[in-house]
């Protein structure tokens, strides 16, 4: 199977705090706003199909529903989508979870959502193009797929391993190994490969000193990925 048991692990270990937005999932919390703006910007989440791959504890998959949309969420984590149901019950928001690999889920409800989201997971994954394939296959002609991830440089490094982790202890020392990386250029040859065609790139960056996350040109670190489905 397409998945690291140590990164599952490492997510259920955490999933009880979740939803604490001072907990380790608070950048999460705080990406949120500008990640789910972004999406519905260009894909117009209301009354859209749409399947969060590697949901966890549903953040995402949640405000998508808020928008509008009838959203399910899948992954890998028990323990993150039994937290991730129960939040959804507290909030009254109607949201389907499933305890289910991606390229399962391809098989069986290909074509079939209309938005296809995968935010922060592809970096947790061994083989990252076989999502991205898997997210093609369940997208419909004509629909929008959306990734997130971590790029691989030096100043990613710095940011996003010894930053995050060492220095600001933002996150769990171990969260990200830098060797699972993806570049924009690696993503967009993956997207490509899966017969979708690239959108729009956009950077995400965080500023210690004011604490604030934003979405901008800068694309060394953090970054977003658009795509869609040719008809
Ligand atoms: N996408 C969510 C959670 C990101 S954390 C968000 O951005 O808010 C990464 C998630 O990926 C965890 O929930 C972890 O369990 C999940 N994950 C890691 N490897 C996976 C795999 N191979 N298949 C499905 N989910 C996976």
């Amino acid at each position: 199977m397409n998945a690291d048991p140590l990164e599952i692990q490492k997510f259920s270990e955490l999933a009880h705090r979740w939803w604490d937005p001072t907990s380790e999932f608070k950048p999460l919390h705080e990406i949120n706003p500008l990640r789910l703006e972004w999406i519905n910007a260009r894909a117009a989440l209301s009354g859209k199909k749409v399947i969060d791959i590697g949901c966890g504890g549903g953040i995402l998959t949640e405000s998508m529903a808020r928008k509008g949309a009838d959203a399910t969420g899948i992954d890998l984590s028990d323990k993150a989508l039994k937290v991730a149901d129960l939040h959804s019950l507290e909030s009254g928001v109607q949201v389907r979870y499933e305890l289910i690999a991606a390229e399962d889920m391809a098989a069986r409800e290909a074509g079939q959502y209309d938005v296809v989201t995968c935010m922060e997971m592809l970096e947790h994954v061994p083989d990252p193009g076989a999502i991205v394939k898997a997210a093609a296959t369940l997208v419909k002609p004509g629909g929008h797929v959306f990734f997130s991830t971590i790029n691989r440089n030096p100043k990613a490094y710095l940011y996003a391993v010894v930053g995050a982790e060492y220095l600001l202890r933002m996150l769990p020392k171990g969260t990200h190994d830098y060797g699972k990386f993806i570049t924009p250029s690696e993503l967009a040859q993956f997207v490509r490969a899966a017969g979708l065609q690239v959108d729009g790139l956009k950077g995400m960056t965080y500023n210690p000193l004011t604490k604030i996350y934003s979405l901008n040109q800068d694309t060394s670190v953090n970054y977003l990925l658009a795509c869609s489905r040719p008809l």
